[in-house]
């Protein structure tokens, strides 16, 4: 395959600053950073698209498996239950809490499903002779629906709810949760394997690329999709992935401060009102987001208490806390502490999604814990309000553009690139010489 022409450094956009710089093919475990923010550019792979392909096989075969097994056994005074993967989602929507059902399905199944057959398709079809335009489409996809995609969190969920369970009876592990286990091991040895660049570059060695005349009257333009810079008008389509391109996202400043505010409104019930019920002889005992945390404090189980404590309670208020600042201190056109804004962005960012912990946890422990006389585990309103505060925090920092901070600072006459040359352990600039990485 040809790829001699992307060994030639280009010109790339940091998603992060919205600084412009080269970067050049990496030998494989090699990194490229932003010089001024730091934010990866691009991660070097060797035959990264073979090996990548055979992970998401991989990861599909186990999947469609895990849907099938059995995914908890659960013994006590006798009685025996078996819950599948979709045993949860059922109960809960027996329970009138089809919302979570659903975002639990979406999150655990489909997504995953979709983003697998849209990988593969996509890596299968490069294969071709003439591969079909439309791949190019069906890829940037991808990128989209991965945030989305959570079985790793599901079984740190499950995890927790297994310590709970044991409590009160003898808890087996089905066969579907070490297939899910392989799932996410999958998953993420693709994730390192692939270079999504790459797989760009393919498209454009192949000769998919749509023709676009010169356009050197307008400025440059960076894809968020598939990172493409070049000369072209604002709103037109990327040659290389189709999508609409745009120098920032749109209406970022309005959609984040309306998705913030829903987020923040319902932060409070979240917290108030019980996440679930459990009833043990009889008697019942609401459980909220930290009366849960309290409860594990008094069975000693400490490491279990802060996971907890950390996915729902802290994490969700420090995105809330850090995306007000970010938007304030944009609004305000301030240059303080620009890198470490930024990289609280992405810190935030990848992390909100590990808040679903305890709604998963919510979803075994309903369809795990039936067993009339011993205990019931009932769900409740607060657990519909804190599952939204996770869907709209994870909205609003998608929605949020850090660009705009590093724009606002710069329009308010700042000097930015004093902000990357204060630090002494400055790296080696990332204008990197053409690397031959093969
Ligand atoms: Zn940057
Ligand atoms: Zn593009």
């Amino acid at each position: 395959m040809n790829v001699s022409h992307a060994s030639q450094p280009v010109l790339r956009e940091c998603q992060d600053c919205g600084l412009f710089q080269s970067v050049a093919l990496l030998p494989s475990g090699d990194a490229a950073h932003c010089r001024r923010c730091d934010a990866t550019l691009r991660r070097g792979s060797t035959n990264g698209m073979n090996r990548a392909l055979a992970c998401y096989l991989a990861a599909f075969v186990l999947l469609a498996l895990a849907t099938q097994l059995p995914f908890l056994d659960l013994r006590s005074v006798g009685r025996f239950y078996q819950a599948t993967l979709f045993t949860g989602p059922a109960e809960l929507e027996d329970h009138g809490m089809w919302e979570i059902s659903i975002l639990v399905l979406i999150t655990l199944v489909a997504v995953p499903v979709i983003q697998l057959v849209l990988a593969i398709t996509v890596l299968l079809g490069l294969r071709l002779e003439h591969p079909p335009q439309s791949l190019r489409r069906v890829y940037g996809w991808v990128e989209v629906l991965r945030p989305w995609s959570m079985i790793e969190v599901f079984l740190l969920g499950v995890f927790v709810a297994y310590t709970r369970l044991q409590a009160i009876a003898e808890v087996e592990v089905g066969s579907a949760l070490v297939a899910l286990g392989g799932v996410m091991l999958s998953m993420v040895a693709a994730d390192i394997a692939l270079d999504h660049e790459e797989v760009w570059e393919t498209f454009e060695a192949r000769g998919m690329m749509a023709k676009l005349p010169p356009q050197p009257q307008h400025g440059l333009i960076g894809c968020d999709c598939c990172r493409l810079v070049l000369q072209a008008r604002e709103r037109s389509r990327c040659p290389r992935c189709g999508s609409r391109l745009q120098r920032r996202k749109a209406f970022s400043i309005t959609r984040s401060w309306a998705l913030l505010g829903a987020a923040i409104a319902l932060y409070v019930p979240a917290n108030i009102f019980p996440v679930m019920t459990v009833i043990r002889f009889g008697r019942g005992e609401p459980n909220t987001l930290l009366s849960g945390v309290i409860e594990l404090i008094e069975a000693q189980m400490w490491p279990l208490a802060m996971l907890v404590f950390l996915a729902s309670i802290t994490v969700p208020l420090l995105k809330l806390v850090s995306l007000v600042v970010m938007l304030v201190m944009t609004g305000e056109g301030s240059a303080k502490g620009l890198r470490l804004r930024t990289r609280l962005y992405r810190f935030v960012d990848t992390i909100g999604r590990w808040s679903m912990i305890d709604v998963f946890m919510l979803t075994i422990l309903v369809a795990l814990v039936r067993m009339g006389f011993i205990a019931t585990v009932l769900p409740g309103l607060g657990a519909i309000a804190f599952a939204s505060v996770v869907v709209f925090t994870m909205f609003a920092a998608a929605s949020f553009d850090p660009r705009l901070m590093w724009d606002a600072a710069e329009a308010a006459g700042h000097d930015l690139e004093l902000e990357g040359a204060e630090r002494t352990d400055l790296q080696p600039p990332t204008v990197v010489p053409s690397v031959s990485a093969r």
